[in-house]
């Protein structure tokens, strides 16, 4: 096994310790508030310094890795300009993500994450914070700095807003794709339509919809996600699929209904695991087999049941990817204990088994899917 594997697989779970960190990260890298630094994943003082992501590279192969900082881990991080390494594997050489431009400026609706991942998401938060049902693992929070953008879970009827505005917000939306375009480097285009909870199951599928709809043109062109919660009137699938874009993808995050009520209950609220399942069916009819997506958190229940949930799905046709949870500092199931690493990595050759079974292209690819290895299992490296 590659020791790059080993390093994100124990990255992954144990988290990684701030070592020597010396100020001040070359400009290139350094990029305020999105992506590079993240508070989401940091508990440290120091973090403004510290970087959200990292490639790892050995032997002709690179892969990208999510940092989760924690002081108690035994991985321990050193930083000294664009010297980067980890103690005990010295060998790997970890490379800081160059950031486009664009991260200057664009809003939090557009944003690049991994090497070559670029995300519009219509409106800022998830209403289920607000509701007080937001799934156990999700470590975001409302940021009060968010009233002050009309497409925000704070503005009142969000929807409506957006139905007699949209045009003039596609327009914003669009400014800022183009200027990320621009400066592209990415060896590919992952571009994704993304979005969380707004007022009801149409509501935020529409809203996508909408995005979707007018940046159709990228979304043929390019490797391409329609990542939202089902609609309620499953027909809005239909709408999807004629714009292009070549995955949907509904996450469904745990196996059975009694652990997607506990884990995720405001789409227990809101639907039910046995309608999740039905859209998952529903979008394979329309798009195809292997071109509907979901994805499982994986260590939030046993991985025997994960393992049936994605053998049930992968066999209808859904393409099931997985993240490693974390106990992220703000969610309700931040005592929780992550999965062990040696067990990842078990997990990850199983999984990776499945979908060369099926023949089923693995998320984006290892310089953007920072929280799985999938890409890495698939292409036999775990
Ligand atoms: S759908 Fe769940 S994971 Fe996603 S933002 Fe809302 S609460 Fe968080």
């Amino acid at each position: 096994m590659e020791s790059i594997i080993e390093l994100k697989a124990k990255m992954l779970t144990l988290g990684i310790a701030p070592g020597t960190i010396k100020n001040p990260l070359p400009d290139k890298y350094k990029f305020e508030t999105k992506v590079v630094v993240s508070d989401r994943h940091f508990t440290n003082k120091e973090r403004k310094i510290l970087p959200s992501e990292l490639i790892l590279e050995h032997n002709g192969k690179a892969t990208i890795v999510k940092t989760i900082f924690k002081e108690t881990s035994p991985l321990v991080l050193h930083l000294d300009g664009e010297k980067v390494y980890v103690d005990g594997y010295e060998d790997v050489k970890v490379r800081l993500v160059k950031r486009n431009p664009a991260d200057l400026t664009s809003p939090p609706f557009v944003g690049h994450v991994g090497v070559d991942k670029l995300s519009v998401v219509p409106f800022v938060g998830c209403f289920y914070w607000l509701e007080g049902v937001n799934c156990r693992f999700c470590g975001a929070s409302p940021n009060p700095e968010w009233k002050k953008h009309e497409l925000s879970i704070f503005t009142k009827n969000l929807y409506k807003v957006w139905k007699e505005r949209k045009e003039e917000f596609l327009e914003m939306f669009e400014k800022h794709v183009q200027n990320f375009l621009r400066y592209w480097e990415g060896p590919h285009l992952h571009f994704m339509v993304m979005g969380n909870w707004v007022e009801n199951q149409d509501a935020q599928f529409e809203i996508g919809l909408d995005v979707l709809s007018y940046f159709s043109d990228i979304a043929k062109k390019s490797d391409s996600y329609f990542i939202m919660l089902p609609p309620k009137s499953l027909g809005l699938i239909d709408k999807a699929y004629e714009t292009g874009v070549k995955y949907i993808q509904f996450n469904i995050e745990v196996w059975g209904e009694e652990y997607f009520k506990e884990a995720v209950p405001g789409k227990h609220k809101y639907y039910s695991f046995d309608f999740y399942v039905k859209a998952l069916k529903y979008a394979v009819d329309v798009f195809g087999e292997g071109n509907v997506r979901t994805n499982f958190v994986l260590g939030i229940q046993p991985f025997s049941k994960t393992k049936e949930g994605m053998e049930k799905l992968a066999d209808i046709g859904v393409i099931p990817s997985y993240t490693v949870f974390h106990p992220r500092p703000k969610s309700a199931w931040r005592d929780r204990k992550p999965p062990f690493w040696e067990d990842v990595l078990e997990f990850a050759r199983w999984h990776g088994d499945l979908l060369r079974s099926y023949g089923y292209k693995p998320y984006a690819c290892p310089l953007s899917s920072r929280s799985s290895l999938e890409n890495e299992a698939v292409r036999g490296w775990v």
